[in-house]
Parts: C-alpha cells; structure tokens; sequence
C-alpha cells in the first residue's frame, strides 16, 4: 500500500467525528455506514465530506479500502497488513490475523517488487449457515 503522510489533512471537527467512528471499530463500514454513524451528532455533515475525508486518510495510509465487493467499498481503519474472512449472506467481514506462509511468485524475472498479499476467504458464519 502507499504511504503517504505528506497529503495535507486538516482536522476539522467534521473529520475528528470520523477519525473517531472508524477508531477500533471492526465492522469494515461502508461510506454508507460511515455516513450514518456520523451525521447522528453532525446534522449537517454531508456524504461528500465523508467520502472526500475517507479518500485522504486512504491517500495517507490511515485507512485500507476493500474491494471485494464493486459496488459498495469497505473501510478498514486497521492499516496493517491482514487478511479477511468474508459472508456472503450478511456480508460481515473479519479479521484473520493469523500469517500464512506464502510462497510469493517470481514475476518479470524477479524483477516484479512486490511489496504485498492478501488473502481473501469466503463461506457463510454461523448465523448465516443456519437459515439456509
Ligand atoms: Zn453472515
Ligand atoms: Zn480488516
């Protein structure tokens, strides 16, 4: 991931409200999520200050983004490199801390730096598997 604490952050109390909603909070929200949470004590705050905040402090590598899902991103406020388990039927995500050994491949002659994985697993949590 990059790293780069040169872009400017300036701490407004809007931005303090979502340093401090994403602080240890593992759900992985959305923007969506994140929206909500938030403008319960900021009336005011609009969608595009949480998305515009939530780009920078990814920019700055505060936070990670999470794909698996294209048409809603996820947050992580945890910026160390882990890996996640995944429901498929409430789309709950967790953390997996636990280092696997990784044989990484040789790419471009081993010129390819790579500087990172991630390991994404898939199923159905307790809750999940029971109705179905
Ligand atoms: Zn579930
Ligand atoms: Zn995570």
């Amino acid at each position: 991931m990059k790293n780069d604490k040169q872009v400017p952050f300036k701490l407004t109390p809007q931005r303090m409200a979502i340093l401090k909603y994403l602080d240890g909070n593992k759900e992985h929200p959305s923007a969506e999520d994140i929206f909500k949470g938030v403008s319960k004590k900021f009336p005011t705050m609009s969608f595009a200050t949480v998305y515009n905040t939530l780009e920078v402090l990814k920019k700055r590598g505060q936070i990670a983004e999470l794909n698996f899902d294209p048409f809603k991103k996820r947050f992580d406020p945890n910026p160390e490199p882990h890996h996640h388990i995944i429901c498929l039927g409430c789309q709950k995500i967790l953390d997996v801390n636990k280092k696997f050994a990784i044989d990484p491949p040789q790419m471009e002659g081993g010129k390819f730096e790579i500087i990172g994985s991630h390991i994404e697993f898939y199923g159905f949590c307790s809750k999940c598997k029971d109705k179905t």
